[in-house]
């Protein structure tokens, strides 16, 4: 027997009365009618209703076939409840005040979440959490490539980061990591990881493992990662924190000369600014292979320069800012 999640597509609702869950869920909620369900047997009425609750997601309200008591499926020691719409952060006053003019009761309050229940007694959250996938926001920050954003959704970085930080691991922010390190911003993670447009089975060198977040995400697209750190202590750590990645290998070494014994490589990363290109990487690059890397003698401002293999020119990606090349 094989299940899998497929993905948010609907949550089905059994309500007793189909004509006073249309008006909580489309009347005071709002939820837009997808589709009506008729009787198969040409009875007045409908069976369900389709609502929407945002790209790829609806609520099916079903008519229970059988009368039910409520406490059959409500939750009448409202510690569960059954799934909870988002509402933007400043819009919380507003329901507030929408759901008292509608005469629904608000059952309880708690930092994030405002608890109502349906007419089934069914508890509704209406919630404001600060949480987004990762995707959402680089997809809004201008990153394209579909399988680089689910790479990042795959990945957890806050094992990456150090656990006195992982409260911030979710912000658009370098952290630090220890050894004056830091793990990259993950904007400039898949900058960086678009911009080599890779490809299952490639081959890819990067200087500078640091915590290992950036190793993760190249390893959740299926290449091989060839990863150089110069702290000992940096690798070992990202090691421990690798276990469950397959295809990458890690040495202790320093990255601007390369790994020659692996060369040729699809593509090379390199997460600290050199204040030229060195040469070894362009060479070990393989015909046509990419090369993304920050270079600038300044610490605090950098070029991130992409270079292919037969052009004598970069092209630059954006201003950034790295730790040094050591
Ligand atoms: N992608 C990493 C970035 C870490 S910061 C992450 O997101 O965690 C850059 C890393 O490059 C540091 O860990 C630093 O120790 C390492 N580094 C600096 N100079 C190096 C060199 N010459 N060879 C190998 N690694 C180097």
């Amino acid at each position: 027997m094989n299940l899998a999640v497929l993905g948010p597509h609907h949550l089905a609702v059994q309500v007793t009365d189909l004509a006073a869950a249309e008006g909580f869920y489309h009347g005071v909620l709002g939820l837009p009618v997808l589709k009506r369900w008729p009787f198969e047997d040409g009875r007045a009425g409908e069976r369900a209703l389709w609502l929407s609750a945002g790209p790829d997601t609806f609520v099916a309200l079903e008519r229970a076939t059988e009368p039910m008591r409520p406490a059959d499926f409500s939750d009448p020691e409202a510690r569960l409840h059954l799934f909870a719409l988002r509402i933007a952060p400043g819009d919380r006053a507003a329901w507030e005040k929408k759901l008292a003019e509608a005469g629904v009761e608000i059952v309880h309050r708690s930092r994030w979440t405002l608890y109502v229940r349906d007419p089934d007694g069914n508890r509704i959250g209406l919630s404001h959490h600060p949480y987004d996938p990762m995707s959402s926001r680089l997809r809004q920050q201008g990153i394209q490539d579909e399988r680089v954003l689910a790479a990042f959704d795959s990945v957890a970085r806050e094992a990456f980061v150090p656990a006195e930080s992982r409260a911030q691991a979710l912000e658009d922010r370098p952290l630090d990591i220890g050894f004056g390190q830091t793990i990259s911003q993950p904007y400039i993670v898949a900058l960086m990881t678009e911009a080599l447009q890779l490809e299952a089975g490639q081959r890819v060198l990067e200087v500078g493992t640091g915590s290992g977040y950036q190793t993760a995400i190249l390893a959740s697209l299926g290449v091989k990662v060839f990863s150089l750190e110069k702290i000992p202590e940096l690798s070992q750590r990202a090691e421990q924190a690798l276990k469950a990645f397959e295809g990458v290998k890690l040495q202790v070494a320093d990255g601007a000369l390369g790994w020659p014994e692996e060369a040729p490589f699809d593509a090379i990363l390199v997460a600290a600014a050199p204040t030229a290109v060195p040469p070894a990487l362009l060479e070990q690059l393989a015909p046509g292979g990419r090369l993304v890397i920050p270079v600038g003698p300044d610490p605090m401002h950098q070029e991130l320069q992409l270079w292919t293999k037969g052009f004598d020119k970069p092209r630059v990606l954006s201003q950034v800012r790295f730790v040094p090349l050591i």
